[in-house]
């Protein structure tokens, strides 16, 4: 199974399917990756909060895999949005995942409440990034459309990516326009909305009818609409499960009638991104 590549802004080609390790407890972190690359995922979403680059680094290193046929992805931790926190906490990405370069960098939320409402400084430190040759490519996450506007208003720089909650029950249309709108690709996370999809009985019949589980189709239904996807398992069927998704089509009907399946804001499985304001301590 060959895994479509996206072009984005900055003409790199990201693998439209990744595998993220969100909630993948460190410990399991390094055997559950190289897992996931046996499968033949060659794309890793991690991030500093999720306190496994290390071992997402080390099952990379391990797998002798040519660096260039990898995309790893991190994002910045909530606490150090600060210039000079920003920095030092990508030097130390680059230092636990053991490569030089990493292929995208993101700020993990707005924060529009804290640090005076100031993401753009934030962002201005990313592009740092690029322009010293570390990162190849920058982006956001859960930003909504008018912390959008306000980045590339202020820097003139649009973000390669903005990773938002997308999945059946939380189309986030707005947020999705927004993205395309700066020429940006929007990245689906909790693409199966964490399992609450998968007793769908409008996915389980399309499924039945393709001869397809419900998260294949979820996630076919993801990659139809042209967005990236990175699925977290920590069962290795599951992973095989959710990589075979580029042998079969559904109709626009069935595209149709998933899209329709929309909750609207009752639909998030995680925080609003608009009052969200944790930092981990
Ligand atoms: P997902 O929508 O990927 O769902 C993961 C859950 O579904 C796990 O409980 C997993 O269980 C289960 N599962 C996976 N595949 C199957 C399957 N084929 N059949 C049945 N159950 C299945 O949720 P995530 O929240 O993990 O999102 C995916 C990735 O998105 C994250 O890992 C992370 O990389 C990223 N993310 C980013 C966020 C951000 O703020 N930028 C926020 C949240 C996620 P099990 O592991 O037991 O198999």
């Amino acid at each position: 199974m060959t895994v479509p590549t996206l072009t984005l802004n900055n003409r790199t080609a990201i693998p439209q399917l990744g595998f993220g390790v969100f909630q993948v407890p460190p410990d399991r972190t390094a055997d559950v990756v190289t897992q996931a690359l046996e499968v033949g995922y060659r794309h890793i979403d991690t991030a500093q909060m999720y306190q496994n680059e290390q071992e997402v680094g080390e099952a990379v290193k391990a797998s002798g895999i040519p660096r260039k046929e990898l995309w790893i992805t991190s994002k910045l931790n909530n606490g150090y949005h600060r210039p000079d926190d920003a920095r030092r906490a990508f030097d130390e990405t680059l230092a636990k995942l053991g490569i030089e370069q990493i292929d995208l960098f993101l700020i993990h939320w707005p924060l529009p409440t804290r640090y005076d409402g100031d993401y753009v400084s934030t962002w201005r430190t990313l592009v740092e990034f690029v322009e010293d040759g570390r990162a190849r490519t920058i982006g956001v996450s859960n930003f909504q459309p008018d912390h959008l506007d306000r980045i590339v208003g202020e820097t003139g720089v649009a973000p390669a990516v903005n990773q938002i909650e997308v999945h059946p029950y939380l189309t986030n249309e707005a947020a999705r326009q927004a993205t395309h709108r700066h020429g940006a690709l929007v990245e689906a996370w909790s693409p199966i909305a964490q399992g609450a999809v998968l007793d769908d009985d409008v996915i389980g019949k399309i499924a039945a009818a393709h001869g397809r589980t419900p998260s294949q189709v979820t996630l076919r239904w993801h990659v139809e609409r042209g967005d990236i996807v990175f699925p977290k398992t920590t069962h290795r069927e599951r992973m095989e499960e959710n990589f075979a998704i580029f042998d079969f089509e559904l109709t626009p009907d069935d595209v149709a009638a998933i899209s329709a399946l929309d909750h609207g804001e009752a639909g998030r499985r995680g925080p609003n991104p608009d009052t969200f304001d944790y930092i981990p301590r």
